[in-house]
């Protein structure tokens, strides 16, 4: 069974005034849309490796992929599953304070969630080129990191709760070169109760 892009869960317009319409038709059908073409392309050579979750073939470093084609599915097993949890976790009418038990986690870890937010935005800022800032779960804690490309946590063994893209191609129809102003909208979109769900759930 071939991987496919997961229909976005609300309209391309519905993240306005924060995200435009356009990036997210061209960033979901294009961008998320090659990952996955290209990743179903690259396992044509495995045939074993095409029931194997995203996770199963990021694990390790990509330990059960053949080095022919492991470049190709770490960025492309890659974009398909950090793309899928960023559209999962922004959302219309969302952004404020997190609550819950991820509410919770944050102040105690980074002491309120403004510290948060501006470590977040740094992470994001200072990732050199393209890539993500991520919340992740390590051990029993949460960590801020950055990775570049496409590169995914689940690679390091880490569980992503929530990250955001900072690819040019997410934000630069709008904002162009000011990725700090892109950063500081989409706190706006941000979908906590999901991102619930994920901390909830991580292992
Ligand atoms: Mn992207």
């Amino acid at each position: 069974m071939a991987f496919s892009v997961p229909p976005l869960p609300y309209a391309f317009d519905a993240l306005e005034p924060y995200i435009d319409k356009m990036t997210m038709e061209i960033h979901h059908d294009k961008h998320h849309g090659a990952y996955v073409t290209n990743l179903n392309k690259a396992l044509e050579s495995a045939p074993n490796l095409q029931s194997k979750s995203l996770e199963e073939l990021l694990a390790n470093q990509c330990a059960i992929v053949p080095d022919n084609i492991k470049t190709a599915v770490r960025n492309n097993a890659g974009g398909a599953i950090n793309h899928d949890m960023f559209w999962k976790i922004m959302a219309p009418k969302a952004g404020g304070n997190p609550s819950g038990n991820i509410g919770q986690a944050i102040n105690s870890t980074f002491g309120s969630f403004d510290s948060f937010k501006e470590k977040i935005n740094a992470a994001g800022a200072g990732r050199f080129g393209s890539g993500w800032a991520w919340l992740v779960k390590k051990g029993s804690g949460i960590e801020i990191i950055s990775t570049a490309n496409q590169d995914s946590p689940v690679m390091d063994g880490l569980f992503p709760i929530m990250g955001v893209d900072v690819w040019e191609h997410a934000y630069y129809l709008k904002y162009q070169n000011r990725r700090p102003e892109y950063l500081a909208a989409w706190w706006n979109v941000v979908n906590w109760p999901e991102i619930e769900k994920r901390f909830n759930s991580a292992k």
